[in-house]
């Protein structure tokens, strides 16, 4: 199990909830930010701090935003686990789901 970060991020990335992570796990794209599915401690301690709540635990994601857990899980396919975001700054890239989504929350 792992948090996912949905919607509500697409062209928003407000990025409050990266200084909560208490392992760096949150990896910033260049539309949306992504939850390492592995790395992801399950604490929740991002969840609330999410100001358009874009967060959710896993099983508890709105059914009309599944595709999320899909593209946070394969944003990090070629990536692996990089074991830290802060190292990696800006991933000038998306998810395809997320890069072909027509401009959001805007
Ligand atoms: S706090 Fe919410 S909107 Fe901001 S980067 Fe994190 S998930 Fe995205
Ligand atoms: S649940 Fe905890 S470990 Fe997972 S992304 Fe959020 S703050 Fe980081």
């Amino acid at each position: 199990m792992t948090y996912v970060i949905a919607q509500p991020c697409v062209d928003v990335k407000d990025k409050a909830c990266i200084e909560e992570c208490p392992v760096d796990c949150i990896y910033e794209g260049q539309r949306s930010l992504y939850i390492h599915p592995d790395e992801c401690v399950d604490c929740g301690a991002c969840e609330p701090v999410c100001p358009v709540e874009a967060i959710f635990y896993e099983d508890d994601t709105p059914e009309e935003w599944k595709d999320y857990y899909k593209a946070n899980v394969e944003f990090f396919d070629d990536l692996g686990s990089p074991g830290g975001a802060s190292k990696l700054g800006l991933i000038e890239r998306d998810h395809a789901f997320i890069a072909g989504l027509p401009p959001q929350n805007q």
